[in-house]
């Protein structure tokens, strides 16, 4: 059987471009890592496709997922659930493959706990007056969502503690550089590969 997969989380303050990233990240690579998509009960957004951005799914099926212990993480994010299904995640690190998640910080926190030698990276805002903007700039929302979600961005940075890498969101393709360099360095760290020589040398 091949060695399991390496899971890789990437999380980060609300409007920080977690999407972004993770879309230019894929459009960039060659199946090296598997994308798992997300469940959420939010709305589908114009030009959006189920099974391709989220499995939207309703409230009810969500909450039956929970209940069967379907899901790896979930969390709510303004008043929608977001979360991982458990059996996608398992299996593709069982078949040896790499698996990449893109998830808001809560539910990122309960993946250390199930996952340790998962690998934990933490996108950052070059500053938060930047930040500020660029939650302005995507639009549609209210003074006070838009002063909620700033309260909610300075917690989550003091949680980039809990992570293993930091990568300032400065500008997109110099995030997916350092993103591909953080994941090759892993697959190289002795815990990661040491079993597979300790293994070798038992069976000549
Ligand atoms: P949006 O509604 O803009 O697509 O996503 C809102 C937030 O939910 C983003 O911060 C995104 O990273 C996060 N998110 C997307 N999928 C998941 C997931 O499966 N689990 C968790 N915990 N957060 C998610």
């Amino acid at each position: 059987m091949s060695e399991r997969g390496l899971l890789i989380v990437l999380s980060g303050p609300s409007g920080v471009g977690k999407g972004t990233v993770r879309k230019a990240l894929f459009a960039s690579t060659h199946n090296e890592f598997k994308y798992s998509i997300s469940m959420t009960t939010r709305k589908m957004r114009a030009g959006e496709v189920d099974g391709v951005d989220y499995y939207f799914r309703t409230k009810e099926e969500f909450e039956e997922m929970i209940e069967k212990g379907q899901m790896l993480e979930y969390a709510q994010y303004v008043g929608n659930y977001y979360g991982t299904p458990l059996t996608y995640v398992e299996e593709t690190l069982n078949q040896g493959q790499d698996v990449f998640l893109e998830i808001e910080v809560k539910g990122a926190m309960q993946v250390r706990e199930k996952v340790p030698d998962g690998v934990f990276i933490f996108l950052t805002p070059p500053d938060l007056g930047e930040l500020k903007s660029r939650i302005i700039h995507r639009g549609t929302d209210s003074p006070e969502v838009i002063e909620k979600r700033m309260a909610v961005a300075r917690e989550e940075i003091e949680m980039m503690a809990s992570y293993d890498y930091a990568v300032v969101n400065d500008h997109v393709d110099n995030a997916v550089q350092k993103i591909r360099e953080i994941i090759r360095g892993e697959h190289c760290r002795v815990d990661r590969v040491i079993g597979k020589y300790i293994k070798m040398i038992k069976e000549m």
